[in-house]
């Protein structure tokens, strides 16, 4: 069937479905898993080949693969591939500045320059191609269709317009669908006040950004005597950037908050279409893997070997349509659980079932239990004097085990005492623990702090603050 595949696909710019239509895409969208293993292979076959001519870095970074790059027979093969690191780029990118040798395409014929802000280390450089950000506008506008978008919707894209790539993945799908895009933008002082001065005004009826921002949107809004779910339109909101859209206390928190459903997505930033994990309209938490568009492999965190459905691990990510800079096996550091689900929907994709709830890295241990900073929140979430805001305090003495305290806000007004006093709240705080312990397994320590205590993020929530001693 796709034996005389084009590679890379080449779209139609002015196809759209039928507005009453489930699937951009009916045949690629709902194949048999089986047919679809083999459309797969088709496009990595050509796509790893591609590089390997082309990429200077790919052709010595599979020197000594066990494989043939040139001729993968099998997506087993495929497996046997080196996976590409974070660490990786950063080298390849110091030695060969800016790009490294990932470029394929020579660097007149970049359209859009983007990059990781560097907070870690040295910053990331990702060149794109116009053919290639014409896919990725094609790819997005697919997926946010399956989201539930249409033409006549009206899309606020409240997230900063910069180097960081995720504002303009949500805007170009957007825009290639057909949809009314209001690129509204985040992170100015005031910016936020003026954002419910303009929901009020224009109503958008779909809103993107992170989980924090729609939460700390509301809460403005009710500052300004403005009721979200009144006087604001919002229809669905699609997420990236943070657990919270799979986290279920805080998806429950936002759509009654809206009165909106909401839609979780994302992979990363190098690996734009960044939507090929993406919740359709149907799907209650989780995100699809729209594995014709970005290849993903579940591996595990030690053996990085693949692992079957049912099981925890770390997602491994592959282009599978990039002439300008591909990314091959690149390891994620999320933690995520994948699985094969019966959406209403109809889609045969796999499944991240939870959404991506974890960084490697930012798995603590307590007492010999894994706890992720989402399974907190989760809790946190469904206690009613939690006061919106929560920070992980981690310490260990040289030698000792980790130590772990849970801060959380509580409401003043839950309290009859307007004072913030923590003596009245110890039976809160007791039933914060007890809640917590419940959940996680473990004892953790819990401080009450007054609602407002901690700041507000318009962008993606550090929770984390690390003072172990190693
Ligand atoms: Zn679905």
């Amino acid at each position: 069937m796709f034996a005389s595949m084009e590679w890379p696909p080449q779209h139609s710019d002015s196809f759209t479905p039928n507005p009453d239509q489930e699937y951009w895409s009916p045949e690629l969208e709902t194949m048999p898993p089986a047919d679809r293993d083999r459309h797969i292979l088709a496009k990595l076959q050509q796509q790893v080949r591609y590089a390997f001519q082309n990429s200077g870095f790919y052709q010595g970074f599979w020197k000594d693969a066990p494989v043939d790059p040139a001729n993968l027979k099998s997506l087993e093969e495929f497996a046997q591939l080196p996976i590409l690191t974070k660490e990786d780029i950063r080298r390849e990118q110091e030695e060969h500045p800016p790009y490294g040798r990932f470029l394929c395409i020579s660097p007149e014929d970049i359209f859009r320059l983007h990059g990781t802000s560097g907070t870690t280390g040295r910053p990331t450089v990702f060149g794109i191609g116009k053919d290639d950000w014409d896919r990725i506008a094609e790819a997005h506008a697919r997926i946010l269709w399956g989201a539930g978008l249409r033409r006549d919707d009206t899309v606020m894209v409240a997230a900063v317009f910069s180097l960081y790539v995720g504002s303009w993945g949500a805007l170009v799908g957007a825009e290639r669908l057909g949809a009314a895009c209001f690129p509204f933008g985040s992170g100015a002082p005031g910016q936020t006040e003026r954002a419910v001065e303009w929901s009020t005004m224009v109503k958008p009826s779909v809103l993107y950004g992170t989980p924090s921002y729609a939460l700390y949107l509301a809460e403005t809004a009710r500052q300004m005597g403005v009721d979200p779910k009144e006087d604001f339109g919002f229809r669905f909101m699609y997420f990236s950037g943070e657990p919270g859209a799979s986290v279920p206390t805080t998806r429950r928190l936002i759509e009654e908050t809206f009165g909106c459903y909401i839609v979780d997505q994302g992979t990363m930033a190098e690996m734009t279409p960044w939507m090929s994990a993406s919740g359709c309209r149907h799907l209650d938490g989780g995100m699809h893997l729209w594995q014709d568009i970005v290849y993903t492999e579940m591996v595990d965190p030690q053996s990085k070997l693949s692992l079957p459905f049912g099981e925890e691990g770390v997602p491994v990510y592959s282009h599978t349509e990039r002439t300008s800079q591909p990314m091959i096996r690149y390891w994620s550091g999320d933690i995520a659980r994948w699985d094969m689900v019966d959406c209403p929907c109809g889609r045969t994709y796999p499944t991240l079932v939870a959404g991506i709830y974890g960084r490697v890295d930012d798995m603590i241990i307590v007492r010999g239990q894994n706890v992720f900073p989402s399974r907190i929140e989760d809790v946190l979430r469904g206690l009613d004097e939690f006061g919106g805001e929560f920070r992980l305090v981690l310490e260990r003495e040289t030698g000792q085990m980790d130590h772990l305290t849970v801060q959380a806000e509580v409401l003043n007004g839950a309290f009859a005492s307007q004072e913030f006093d923590p003596s009245v709240l110890e039976p809160v705080r007791e039933r914060f623990m007890a809640a917590l312990r419940r959940a996680i397994g473990v004892s953790v320590a819990v401080e009450l702090k007054p609602a407002g205590e901690f700041e507000r993020t318009q962008f993606k929530a550090r929770r984390i603050i690390d003072l172990r001693k190693f």
